[in-house]
């Protein structure tokens, strides 16, 4: 039987990096698969529809919620936000990692229904430094860019709601501990000793 991967359940304000760090803990392991979420908001230039987001309707993202598609959803800064269930638990099955990039109300929604879900929040070293990371990006507008400042103050004051918090300084660095935190969480004896056949020598 292989053994089932982890739920990695990774919040944080938006601007704190999450987006970056990810795509540099891919380049460290090979067996993570992103879960693409479903959202109502417009497209950023470089945003492919089905690789960063499944980019839906208003009435297409109530039609999913009406028949139970998601494992969590949420509204965000005049958006909605939400994780197909069906490929998480698909991949999970599989062996892979899935990782949720989401935001609080979701990350907590998963946390209720997924007790076994390793949940990290990702932190900006500073207010300052998220500010000027959400301006450097230059992918939102000014209206939009305050509604995401605005909401940082209450994301951050969750955080200690999550098992981890991972402060995003350096990318590489922030990459590596999400690396050093997977790699633990699958050597767990209760996760382990969940995939070992009777008739084992550790049992
Ligand atoms: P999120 O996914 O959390 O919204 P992004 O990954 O889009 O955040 O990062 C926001 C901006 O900050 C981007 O322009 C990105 O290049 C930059 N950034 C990310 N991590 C760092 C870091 N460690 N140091 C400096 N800039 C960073
Ligand atoms: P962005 O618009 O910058 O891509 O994302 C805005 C926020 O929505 C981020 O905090 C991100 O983590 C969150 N988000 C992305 N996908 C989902 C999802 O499926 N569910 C929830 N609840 N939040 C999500």
């Amino acid at each position: 039987m292989a053994e089932k991967g982890l739920l990695v359940v990774i919040s944080g304000p938006s601007g704190a990096g999450k987006s970056t760090v990810i795509s540099e803990l891919m380049k460290l392991r090979s067996d993570i698969r992103f879960s693409v979420s479903a959202t109502t908001r417009a497209p950023r230039p470089f945003e492919e529809d089905g690789l960063h987001y499944y980019f839906r309707t208003h009435e297409e993202f109530a039609r999913m919620i009406k028949e139970g598609e998601f494992l969590e959803y949420a509204e965000y800064v005049g958006n909605y936000y939400g994780t197909p269930a069906g490929p998480v638990n698909e991949h999970m099955a599989e062996g892979w990692n899935v990782l949720l990039d989401i935001e609080v109300q979701g990350a907590a929604q998963v946390m209720a229904k997924r007790p076994d879900a390793v949940s990290i929040f990702m932190a900006p070293p500073s207010f300052e430094e998220l500010e000027r990371r959400l301006r450097g990006r230059a992918t939102d507008a000014e209206e939009k860019i305050l509604g995401r400042l605005e909401t940082a103050r209450l994301e951050c004051s969750q955080a200690k709601n999550y098992a981890y918090i991972v402060v995003n300084d350096d990318a590489e660095i922030a990459a590596r501990k999400l690396d050093a935190i997977i790699t633990a969480e699958r050597c767990r004896s209760g996760r382990k000793l969940e995939s070992i056949a009777e008739g084992d020598f550790l049992l």
